[in-house]
């Protein structure tokens, strides 16, 4: 641990601790119940939040129905909602400060790296401004002459948002202003761990000119409030983000309604390495790719598949870095890495290193909780792990920390085999300066992006999601948009019907 870069505490005044409440109507609701917020860095509580239970759940769905129903949003013209979504990017603009402190206290992550989300978040909200303003359906005009078809698309309805805790700012921005550019109205509930952001958004909402109604958020837990999101009559649609098993139970609670379900769900995404590749881009690509949120992130590069003629040096270069990687006290400017969101999940961390060790696996490095002086004990240690074989935990579950297995191979075909195997397909990347192997990795890699030279590039304008159990549907970009829509087709005739009448009348 000696060799590690480590920020000890920082000095700072924090914030009162924050009142969260249920928007339900367009009205603040304080509700009869609360639960509390610990930060897994500082361990004082730092956010108190009503605690909704079926009736609140019932009343925000009751609410979102009677909005979109009256029209008060999804009949306005997409210049009029587009003009309010541009006004919540800038008051998200205007907050940046402020809402990444809270995040950054509930959820353990570097202050550098909330405000990132935070700042990067309003740009969201532009590009579904912008996609309101220039989406169409279609028409066709070469039917017949006395035919004329026209595709138009229609918001959805009221869509149940399920948002976890691991970028809780970024992916509501991934959803909702989707959702209300495509005039939906919706019901929102944040994770029980990191809701505060949530609240501050519905702040700006109000702020906006957003109509009461239209997006209605609600504090609590998976149950009964999430459950009964995703079951519930009056829900149309309900996309998620979380868990692959919290995914299936949601997919099942909506079946009894067959509303559609979107689900960006979990990831173990490999980093293919070829001997040809530029090795220093590479190993700082994989260094970022495991350490960023450390490692709390759906598409976290948690195993790396390196050739073996390189492997040795690779890992040693990345190594090296990882030791100069700055863990620590997540409000301090310069700590790129902060603090493991629970205990439970910090227990769970290690277990899978443990599990490993016992079954043979080596630790290169790190491999155990990590003390950080004048901070909680939620900490992890930078860790990679070599002697890994394809079929251990480690190898193929979701860790979720800062830990990077290395598997190792001779062809590309073999490496390919290796990232396919896999439950998951979320993303995968490949390092090679051959343009030929790059594309022959990308069109063969079961995922919904594939990066090639670099790791974890996103662009509002770029589909997200998964295939096989990462989920369903896409998020972001023009596809992400449009399931937020429904395809209506109207098929019109133009002057008098030209055909015999199928019933023979004798007129
Ligand atoms: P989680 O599945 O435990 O919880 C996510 C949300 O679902 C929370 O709001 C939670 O309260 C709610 N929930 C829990 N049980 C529910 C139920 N039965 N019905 C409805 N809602 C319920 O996930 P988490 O621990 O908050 O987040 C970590 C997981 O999220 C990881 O697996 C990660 O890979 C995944 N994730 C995926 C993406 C992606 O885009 N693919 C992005 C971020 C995180």
């Amino acid at each position: 641990m000696k060799d590690l870069t480590i920020n000890t505490a920082k000095s700072c005044d924090l914030p009162p601790v924050f009142t969260g409440r249920h928007l339900i109507d367009g009205v603040w609701v304080k509700g009869s119940e609360t639960f509390e917020r610990v930060s897994p860095s500082h361990d004082i509580v730092v956010s108190r939040s009503a605690k909704a239970g079926e009736a609140e759940t019932e009343a925000a769905v009751t609410a979102a129905r009677r909005a979109f129903d009256a029209g008060v949003w999804s009949q306005l013209s997409a210049k009029e909602r587009a003009t309010v979504l541009l006004q919540v990017a800038d008051l998200i603009e205007a907050n940046v400060a402020r809402i990444a402190v809270q995040e950054t206290l509930e959820s353990g992550k570097p202050i550098s790296q909330a405000r990132g989300e935070v700042s990067g978040a309003a740009d969201l909200w532009r590009y579904a401004a912008a996609l309101a303003r220039t989406s169409h359906g279609d028409s066709h005009n070469s039917l017949g002459e006395d035919m004329l078809g026209v595709v138009v698309k229609d918001p959805i309805g009221v869509v149940s948002i399920i948002t976890p805790w691991n970028f809780p700012f970024w992916i509501l921005s991934q959803k909702l202003p989707f959702a209300l550019a495509a005039g939906c109205t919706v019901v929102v509930k944040p994770s029980e761990v990191t809701p505060s952001s949530t609240v501050m958004l519905g702040e700006l909402l109000i702020e906006a000119g957003l109509p009461a109604g239209v997006c209605n958020i609600v504090l609590g837990y998976g149950e009964p409030v999430g459950s009964l999101m995703a079951s519930h009559k009056d829900v149309d649609m309900v996309t998620f983000t979380g868990s692959t098993a919290v995914g299936k139970q949601i997919t099942q609670a909506a079946s009894g309604t067959l509303k559609k379900v979107a689900l960006e769900l979990g990831g173990k995404n490999p980093q293919v390495i070829m001997p040809d590749a530029d090795l220093e881009n590479a190993a700082d690509a994989v260094t970022f790719g495991v350490y960023f949120n450390v490692g709390q992130c759906c598409n976290s590069s948690s195993r790396i598949i390196v050739h073996e003629d390189i492997a040795k040096a690779f890992v040693a270069r990345v190594v090296e870095m990882s030791r100069k990687v700055k863990f620590g006290d997540p409000l301090d400017e310069s700590t790129q890495v902060g603090a493991i969101v629970t205990a439970d999940h910090n227990a769970k961390i290690d277990a899978y290193v443990q599990e490993a060790i016992n079954a043979g696996a080596r630790v290169e490095l790190g491999g155990g909780p990590l003390e950080v002086e004048g901070l909680g004990p939620q900490f992890y240690q930078p860790t990679v792990v070599t002697g890994v074989t394809p079929d251990m935990a480690i190898a193929r579950e979701e860790v979720f920390g800062p830990v990077l297995t290395v598997l190792t191979f001779k062809t590309l075909e073999e490496a390919i085999k290796l990232t396919n195997d896999s439950d998951y397909g979320l993303s995968a990347g490949i390092w090679s300066t051959d343009i030929h192997t790059c594309l022959e990795f990308a069109r063969r890699a079961h995922a919904g992006t594939v990066w090639t030279n670099t790791w974890m590039d996103g662009y509002p304008e770029l589909a997200f999601g998964g295939v096989k159990q990462s989920g369903q549907g896409r998020e972001i970009g023009k596809y992400g948009y449009d399931e937020f829509l429904e395809v209506k087709s109207l098929v019109m005739r133009v002057g008098r019907d030209s055909r015999a009448p199928w019933v023979e009348t004798g007129a």
